[in-house]
C-alpha cells in the first residue's frame, strides 16, 4: 500500500511534489521524510532556471516596495529568492513542508532578504490570505498538486484587481505524441494538455492572458537533473538495501530518461495572467 501511493506519487512527480495535504495519513512518515531528504539535497525541487524566473518577472508591471507576494509550494525557494533580490516588496512562501520551509528561510537569511522573505508552512489549498491582499502569486512547478484550472481559480480572490499571477504547468507541445509518452502524461497528470487550452483556460478564469513561454531544455537538464546524479549517488549509498528508496531512485531515472527522449513533445510553460 505505502509502496503503491509511494509510486504513483513519484510517477507524478516530474516536478516533484504531488501531496495534497488530506493524502498524506495515508503514506508512512518515513517515506516522507526520505523523500524530502532527497529534494532538501538538491537546490530546486523542479525544472526552471534563474534566468527564466527573471523574465516571467519582467511582464509584470508595478511592483513597489509595498507589494505583497505570495510563492506557493515554494520548496526550499530556489526561484523565491531570485524574486526576493529583483524585487523590493515582501515575498511570503508558503510550502507543506517544515523541512522545505527550515531551508528557506536559513536561504532568505544567507541572502540577507530574511526581512521581506519568509517562508511560512501551510497549504495551497487552505491559503492564509485576506481577500484582494496580493499583488501577485507566483508559482513554479507546483500548481499541479492542485490542479491549474482548480489553482487558478480558488487562488484568483486573493488577488487585486489588475494584480499578476504567474504559474508554471506542465504542456504538451503538440497535438499528438507517441503513445508511451501520452500515457505516462495521462495517468500521472490527467490535467495536462496543449498550450492553447491553458491559456484558455486561463482566460475562462478570470485573467487576460499575458504571456505564455516554454522553459528551455536547460531548465530540465542543467538546474534539475544533472543536480541529482550526484545526490542519488548519496542517497543510494547511505539507504544501501532499502527497497523504499531503490524504488524511488528509479523512478526519478525513468522521468529524467523520459524527458530525455520526448522532450520534445512536452515541458514546462509559464502562463502570466492579470486579473480583471
Ligand atoms: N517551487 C519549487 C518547488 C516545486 S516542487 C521549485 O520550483 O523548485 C512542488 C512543491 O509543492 C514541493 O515543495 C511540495 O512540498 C509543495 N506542495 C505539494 N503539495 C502542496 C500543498 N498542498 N500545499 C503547499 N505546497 C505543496
Amino acid at each position: 500500500m505505502v509502496q503503491d501511493i509511494l509510486l504513483s506519487y513519484t510517477m507524478v512527480s516530474i516536478n516533484k511534489f504531488k501531496i495534497m495535504s488530506n493524502e498524506n495519513k495515508s503514506i508512512h512518515e518515513f517515506d516522507f521524510n526520505l523523500i524530502c531528504e532527497y529534494f532538501s539535497s538538491i537546490e530546486r525541487q523542479g525544472p526552471g532556471s534563474p534566468e527564466i524566473t527573471r523574465k516571467a518577472l519582467s511582464f509584470i508591471d508595478h511592483l513597489t516596495d509595498k507589494s505583497h507576494i505570495a510563492d506557493i509550494g515554494c520548496g526550499t525557494g530556489g526561484q523565491t529568492m531570485v524574486l526576493g533580490q529583483n524585487i523590493n516588496g515582501s515575498i511570503t512562501g508558503i510550502d507543506l513542508f517544515p523541512i522545505f520551509i527550515d531551508l528557506f528561510n536559513s536561504n532568505a537569511s544567507k541572502l540577507n532578504l530574511q526581512n521581506r522573505v519568509k517562508g511560512i508552512v501551510g497549504s495551497m489549498d487552505k491559503l492564509p490570505f485576506r481577500n484582494e491582499e496580493l499583488d501577485l502569486i507566483w508559482s513554479e512547478g507546483a500548481i499541479y498538486n492542485i490542479g491549474f484550472e482548480r489553482g487558478l481559480n480558488e487562488w484568483r480572490k486573493f488577488i487585486k484587481k489588475g494584480g499578476y499571477i504567474a504559474v508554471t504547468e506542465i504542456s504538451w507541445f503538440t497535438e499528438e505524441r507517441p503513445a508511451e509518452i501520452d500515457e505516462f502524461w495521462q495517468d500521472a497528470y490527467p490535467e495536462i494538455s496543449t498550450i492553447s487550452k491553458k491559456v484558455a483556460q486561463m482566460q475562462k478564469a478570470g485573467y487576460i492572458p499575458v504571456a505564455a513561454f516554454t522553459l528551455p531544455e536547460d531548465c530540465w537538464i542543467k538546474h534539475f537533473y544533472a543536480p541529482q546524479v550526484k545526490a542519488q549517488e548519496i542517497f543510494l549509498k547511505k539507504y544501501a538495501g532499502n527497497k523504499t528508496a531503490e524504488e524511488f531512485i528509479a523512478n526519478q531515472q525513468h522521468e529524467a530518461q523520459l524527458y530525455n527522449k520526448y522532450k520534445e513533445y512536452y515541458g514546462y510553460v509559464f502562463y502570466i495572467g492579470r486579473k480583471i
